[in-house]
């Protein structure tokens, strides 16, 4: 192992989940690792964004043969032991309350079909579970969704436009502490060198082997050579690996999405956590200690786009803008959850953040054919010892994190 390591230099493109989680798991294995990353910060896009809800299948049950629920369940109910790996993680100290999902009027899918698609995840869950040894975020309470009946509903939620309401077990973990936990990792490991604002602007193979990583920092461009390569820079991936000969599986297309959060404490019975389907609906996720999460698709989706290079949807908004499309959502929430109304928070207490969604499929969620009803057909691509890794989604960060440290040492040989 330790002569192996020696012959290996291993670059990290982009210090998001998966990035960071990669790192980790080669510094574990004895590796060091240069770890590149465009922003000054690890851990500040996609997965700092997200909802975090840590998917048990139940949101796409418009892939009939279960392939995308089976992939998330797997990755659900590894991700605490697998974050252990790395760092002292405990889900309980940051998960959500539980999901209650709403099936609303219009939606591509009724209540008895969903049911169905939910027993299947729960049953599922209940076969991996048991091989794996392994408890969903610790919780022992399995992936299971009872339909309520209206005098069950929680307080706070009008029922007018519901077809039905079913509550489960499925919870996310907090992104944003989440993030400070990876972030404290990455610091606290001495095999680990975090390059920070680091954009990298191409991946060049060389004749006899190895690739130059050319990077900007400091207004400079520079370039170093390494054995090995991983790309895990999400929207920024695709233009990186087409040279090396790798490309998607697929017609893809990117999104840009708010995912609001309001830093206030509330209390976990004050305002439920809410996923509302089948197609362009939204979520509110309460993260008591830690606040409420928001997004509402209709408003809170401002971008789409088939182009290899995404716009830098980041840059494009004033916090005005940004203030307008938090407005909008909070609105149409507040109309489906009266109990939102009742919060006490002030304009200074919002980040109106979003972050950009990766996925095979070009038109939108509101299209019953959509590609983007499945995430099944991700994962790792490699071209010798480059390897490039679509996560899909933050629930599988860890779980494909480590597999592709086993592709980066397969490859070395
Ligand atoms: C609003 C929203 C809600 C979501 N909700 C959920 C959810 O509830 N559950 C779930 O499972 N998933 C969810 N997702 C999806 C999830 O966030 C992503 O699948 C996951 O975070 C991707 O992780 P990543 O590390 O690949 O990407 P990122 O976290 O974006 O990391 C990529 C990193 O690469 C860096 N980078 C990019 N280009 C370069 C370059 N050229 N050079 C150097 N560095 C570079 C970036 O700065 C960044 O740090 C959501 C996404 C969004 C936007």
């Amino acid at each position: 192992m330790a002569g192996r390591a020696d012959r290996m230099r291993i670059a990290v493109i982009g210090a998001g989940g998966a990035g960071a989680c990669t790192a980790l798991e080669l510094a574990r294995r004895g590796h060091s690792v240069e770890l590149f990353d465009r922003h000054d910060e690890a851990v500040s896009q996609a997965t700092f964004a997200n909802e975090g809800k840590i998917h048990l299948g139940l949101i796409y049950a418009k892939d009939a043969s279960l392939a995308t629920a089976r992939q998330m369940i797997e990755g659900a109910i590894a991700f605490e032991s697998l974050m252990q790996r790395w760092l002292p993680f405990c889900a309980a100290d940051m998960r959500s309350t539980p999901f209650y999902y709403g099936v609303h009027r219009g939606s591509l899918m009724g209540p008895d079909a969903l049911e169905h698609h939910y027993r299947r995840c729960g049953a599922y869950h209940d076969e991996r579970a048991s091989a794996l040894g392994l408890d969903y975020l610790g919780l022992g309470v399995g992936c299971r969704a009872r339909r309520l009946a209206e005098a069950e509903y929680p307080d706070g939620v009008d029922p007018a436009p519901l077809d039905a309401l079913f509550e489960t077990t499925e919870h996310a973990i907090d992104p944003r502490a989440f993030a400070a936990c990876v972030r404290a990792a990455l610091a606290a490991e001495p095999r680990i060198q975090l390059r920070r604002s680091h954009r990298v602007t191409a991946v060049e193979a060389l004749p006899r082997g190895g690739y130059r990583v050319v990077f900007e920092h400091g207004g400079r461009r520079e370039s170093e050579t390494f054995s090995d390569v991983a790309n895990t820079s999400w929207h920024e991936r695709l233009p990186l690996d087409r040279p090396l000969g790798i490309r998607p599986p697929g017609p893809y297309s990117h999104r840009y999405k708010f995912g609001h959060r309001i830093a206030i404490p509330v209390a976990p019975d004050r305002i439920p956590s809410l996923t509302y389907v089948q197609g362009p609906f939204g979520d509110v996720v309460n993260f008591r200690s830690n606040g409420l999460f928001l997004s509402w698709y209709p408003t809170g989706r401002t971008g789409m786009s088939t182009a290899e290079t995404p716009p830098d949807w980041h840059a494009l908004y004033s916090h005005a803008e940004r203030m307008a499309v938090f407005d909008r959502s909070f609105e149409a929430w507040r109309k489906r959850c009266p109990a939102l109304g009742t919060l006490p928070f002030t304009g200074e207490q919002v980040d109106p953040y979003g972050g950009v969604i990766y996925a095979l499929g070009t038109t939108d969620v509101d299209d019953a054919q959509s590609r983007l009803h499945e995430r099944h057909e991700i994962g790792l691509q490699s071209a010798r010892r480059y390897h490039s890794l679509d996560p899909g989604k933050f629930t599988l960060v860890p779980w494909w994190a480590v597999r592709l440290a086993d592709r980066i040492e397969a490859a070395a040989g």
